[in-house]
């Protein structure tokens, strides 16, 4: 069990203490995001220690050149990067002419850092000795509100300890703002026209290249220690900071606070030409209704989410706190609210990744917006997919296939393939296979039949194309196989028949025959229509099923196991417990040289194929898989632990489960893998839900009925979660002594450890 940087507390991140080594790690907790726009934590004021600046707006990005050694034919021209944006927090503020750095100040204490995840609120305190005079003890509180998605909201107070002295404020826009991650350094924004005003700051802005407009607004109200409005800001602009600026006189004991409103109003939205009335509008809307009416609002709003998403732990704060900043990180991410946005890997919490999408989302991300919110925000997780299959047709032609073979690509913004190292744009083609998943897996949790016929079913007539055209027979081995790919183990490149690949290979074949033949039968217009779409020819199925009969699966010679690829046993074989501690992660101290020949594997490969479809292997072979496989696993991808832990679980090994589990959630809080820095791994906290639903809660749905099998671990007294089953919420809790299970529809079918359960 790792330490934790933070104090352990069911429903609060806390920090205390300053610590400069530290600030950018907590910059990457600390983040907030309503699911439109999120931030790093960084400070309101100026800073000149280490920090990493961020501020970003969903869907909107800036198509980097690609800067590669050796280019290869396929490889896309642009990475995109999820835009820094201009930042609208900053609040500068000098005090008797010092300016207010805690990097610099002579002495801080009383630092604390909190996050309110039941509320959704990040508050920072500090006191800070500016002079051998002058001691100001600081108070900020600051939310992007879950209500008003432009809107974010600061409340900076400063209460004069020790002396009087004029202090100086500085609220600012700054639109001088880089990526960290750029690959020539080249501007990203272009500002366009700045609004500068006693009341509004606007920065109207157009990204190079792609053309998202997006304003950036801010403004900002002073109050002294009556709670008494000081008017008359001046207005200054400098390069590409506008500012307004206010001079105060405090004495000791006053207090003052400025109040700041700001956040983003983008294009993809709204018409350029409105942007000035529509944050005109935001703000006058914020200011009458006041701090303290705008966060009731934005709390009540998580109450809504907590009320449908709360996991309860009993007898472990570790572990609760854990789970809820799994899903109070998921909610800020994405709320399904528009189908053209998705979860990138590090949310709104850093660069890395370029905030773009990966097969996370369908084979982690979506089995939570199913089951903790209504039906549609899945379905639009999907539709995301389907909207841009043109383009993975176009990415799939750039690669020499035809006639409508889909790939998706491995990284994308807006359907086009970002990513250029062949062994994984080329090659990590088991992507196209989550996809087909999960159309199936939402078809069989929501029991919405209606997708597959309307845009299913299109997508996986592409992907089958692909697989299709992807495969070769082979004479020697007299089956069909694959050749050079990467699995989900990326420690391993351009293997042959990665046996998880080539397992969905062969299951989206047979999978999209079956759905064909209950569109024709169930759906026939939608058929007709799809067919001559998409130009269908019969003799594509017999080509199909052959396929599927005959796809090769490499195997053992002499146990009854798959390998997870031809050559895998000519390595050699060692547990990862023999790697010296000082030596992991080992992508951060061996070469790539030495990863590739070792036997190490980064994250559930075959394991993830057991995970997919369990249904077709029984426990013998799981564990068969699960004791061969797992020694050998770095879990150096935060995807890893997640699918472990469910696994564990159904074989029964619970402390096994348990210790995944905490990895898996503590994984940021605990800084597991030494990268928290960079930001969090949102796409993971899905797989952290998933241990304790499926994981713990033993969740199943088989033939349109739930299934459970609730199992404590050894640390926990009991534990509860709801799912929005269909529309029924059905809430399961399970304790030491008993499992209830409470729902008001009297048609819906629950197992739980086998027996049939009447509702209660
Ligand atoms: C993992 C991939 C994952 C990507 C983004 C990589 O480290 O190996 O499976 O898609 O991170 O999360």
């Amino acid at each position: 069990m790792k330490k934790s940087n933070f104090k352990v507390d069911p429903w609060k991140i806390i920090k205390n203490g300053f610590d400069q080594g530290h600030v950018k790690a907590c910059e990457s907790i600390f983040s907030l995001g309503n699911g439109f726009m999120g931030q790093r934590a960084n400070f309101e004021e100026q800073y000149s220690g280490e920090t990493y600046q961020g501020s970003y707006i969903g869907g909107v990005y800036y198509p980097d050149k690609t800067k590669v050694g050796w280019w290869k034919n396929g490889y896309p021209k642009y990475f995109a990067k999820v835009l820094n944006a201009p930042n609208w927090i900053g609040i500068n503020i000098r005090i008797a002419g010092i300016p207010l750095d805690l990097n610099r100040c002579i002495e801080v204490s009383n630092f604390r850092r909190e996050l309110d995840m039941k509320r959704g609120i990040y508050k920072r305190s500090f006191k800070l000795k500016i002079s051998t005079d002058i001691q100001v003890a600081v108070n900020v509180t600051r939310f992007l509100s879950m209500v008003e998605s432009s809107l974010g909201v600061i409340n900076y107070q400063i209460t004069m300890i020790k002396g009087n002295a004029e202090i100086e404020i500085d609220s600012f826009v700054d639109g001088d703002i880089k990526n960290y991650d750029s690959n020539w350094d080249d501007p990203f924004w272009d500002h366009k026209t700045k609004i500068i005003s006693k009341e509004l700051l606007l920065l109207q802005s157009k990204t190079f290249k792609s053309n998202f407009d997006v304003a950036t607004y801010a403004q900002t109200q002073l109050f002294d220690n009556n709670g008494l409005s000081i008017g008359n800001f001046t207005i200054t602009e400098e390069n590409q900071i506008i500012s307004q600026k206010k001079k105060h006189n405090m004495a000791e004991g006053d207090s003052c606070t400025i109040l700041k409103f700001g956040g983003y109003i983008n294009g993809m939205n709204h018409n350029f030409n409105d942007f000035k009335n529509i944050s005109q509008k935001i703000v006058s809307k914020a200011i009458s209704k006041g701090f303290d009416k705008l966060a009731e609002e934005h709390i009540q709003s998580w109450n809504e989410i907590w009320d449908q998403s709360d996991i309860k732990i009993k007898g472990d704060d570790k572990a609760q706190q854990a789970i809820r900043f799994n899903i109070f990180q998921l909610n800020q991410t994405y709320n399904g609210a528009d189908a053209r946005l998705n979860i990138g890997p590090k949310g709104f919490t850093g660069e890395k990744y370029g905030g773009s999408t990966y097969w996370d989302t369908e084979a982690f991300c979506l089995p939570f917006y199913m089951a903790t919110k209504n039906q549609n925000v899945a379905r639009n997780l999907l539709k995301y997919r389907y909207d841009q299959l043109g383009k993975a047709i176009e990415n799939a032609e750039k690669l020499g296939f035809t006639d409508g073979a889909a790939l998706y690509p491995m990284v994308t913004m807006n359907g086009e393939e970002c990513h250029n190292e062949w062994e994984i744009t080329f090659e990590e083609i088991h992507r196209n296979g989550a996809i087909a998943y999960a159309i199936f897996n939402y078809e069989r949790y929501t029991g919405d039949k209606s997708y597959i016929p309307e845009m299913g079913l299109e997508v996986l007539i592409g992907i089958a194309r692909f697989w299709a055209q992807r495969v070769n027979y082979s004479e020697f081995r007299k089956a069909f196989v694959i050749l050079g790919v990467t699995g989900p183990n990326e420690y391993e490149n351009n293997i042959n028949n990665n046996w998880y690949t080539n397992f969905i290979c062969h299951w989206c074949l047979k999978y999209t025959l079956e759905q064909i033949v209950r569109v024709k039968d169930q759906f026939l217009n939608d058929w007709e229509v799809i067919k001559s779409k998409l130009n269908w020819r019969d003799v594509e199925a017999d080509r199909w099923k052959d396929i599927s009969d005959n796809m090769y699966f490499p195997k053992h010679p002499y146990q009854d196991i798959f390998l997870q690829q031809d050559n895998f046993l000519d390595k050699n074989l060692m547990s990862a417990s023999t790697i010296n501690e000082n030596q992991r992660p080992i992508n951060q101290h061996w070469s790539w040289d030495r990863i590739l020949r070792s036997p190490f594997i980064k994250q559930a490969d075959v394991l993830q194929g057991f995970y997919f479809f369990e249904d077709q292997f029984d426990k013998a072979s799981l564990e068969r898989h699960f004791n061969f496989y797992e020694p050998l696993t770095v879990h150096e991808s935060s995807l890893s632990p997640c699918i472990h832990a469910i696994l564990a679980m159904r074989l029964g090994k619970k402390d096994k489960a348990y210790d995944f589990y905490l990895q898996t959630s503590r994984l940021d809080l605990d800084d597991y893998n030494n990268e928290l820095e960079e930001g969090l791994h949102i796409t993971s906290m899905a797989g952290t839900w998933l241990s304790i639903i499926e994981g713990f809660g033993g969740l199943r749905v088989i033939n349109d009925q739930i299934h459970i099998n609730p199992m404590l671990p050894d640390a926990w007294k009991a534990f509860s979660f709801k799912i929005n089953f269909r529309g029924t919420i059905v809430k399961v809790e399970a304790s030491e002594e008993k499992i209830s299970v409470k729902h008001n529809n009297k048609d819906l079918i629950i197992y739980c450890n086998g027996s049939l359960i009447n509702s209660n």
